[in-house]
């Protein structure tokens, strides 16, 4: 894989920053694309962009703003909150399908500029009810892109049986965690960092960190601090 080129599907959060560095590590040319869709925090794309910057990765950023006209949810329209599913339901935060959009943009953009391999950080371990998070869903879609694009494109997912802490693992053997725990945006209220510590996103992210710091022996400031204050052996 090496030899190849890549392209990351890359919001700026936690799991998919993961994935960049990851996709870094396995191929030898990487870009990453990102959907501006009218996020709450147009700081999202933001981030996304810094951190593209910052790793001089070639930053593509397509206008998905008609995700908004699909489907008001509560993380394009200001007006809904944002909670979790009730009753084993789906968050407010769910767009039917949006990964089928997003990952079928990722797959014509990847045919123009030649990559091979698609990285995404879905996963189905939290996937918290989005059926297109699943890995049965991606591989289906695998097959569909090459269908239609006659193409030998193969898409991966690093992250799909991992839970939050084995993220915050895989950016550590990565060498990479304190990068990602400060750069990095999952907070819906769009705090970056440990963000708002409120959050349905917030609180999984900051569970994950904790299990894993706690496994190495090491404890997590409950204040949100810096990385640097992260006690790791
Ligand atoms: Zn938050």
């Amino acid at each position: 894989m090496k030899q190849e080129k890549a392209v990351v599907v890359f919001s700026g959060g936690q799991d998919s920053t993961t994935c960049l560095f990851w996709a870094m590590e396995n191929f030898s040319e990487v870009e990453a694309v990102t959907f501006d869709y009218g996020q709450r925090h147009a700081l999202e794309v933001e981030c996304a962009k810094d951190i593209a910057e910052e790793l001089g990765v070639k930053h593509h950023i397509l206008d998905m703003s008609l995700i908004g006209q699909l489907a008001p949810n509560a993380l394009t329209d200001t007006g809904i909150e944002v909670a979790d599913g009730e009753d084993g339901g789906l968050p407010s935060t769910f767009v039917p399908g949006r990964n089928l959009l997003f990952f079928s943009f990722a797959g014509i953009l990847a045919r123009q500029i030649g990559a091979k391999h698609i990285v995404t950080g879905v996963s189905e371990t939290d996937f918290s009810g989005y059926p297109d998070c699943r890995d049965a869903f991606v591989k289906s879609l695998n097959v569909t892109l090459n269908l239609a694009m006659d193409g030998q494109f193969v898409i991966h997912t690093p992250l799909m049986w991992l839970d939050k802490s084995q993220v915050w693992e895989l950016s550590d053997q990565l060498g990479k965690l304190d990068y990602v725990r400060t750069k990095t945006l999952t907070c819906y209220n769009g705090i970056q960092a440990d963000g708002c510590g409120e959050c349905p996103a917030c609180r999984l992210r900051r569970k994950g960190l904790e299990t894993y710091v706690g496994k190495k022996g090491g404890t997590v400031l409950p204040d949100g601090g810096s990385a640097e204050e992260v006690a790791l052996p």
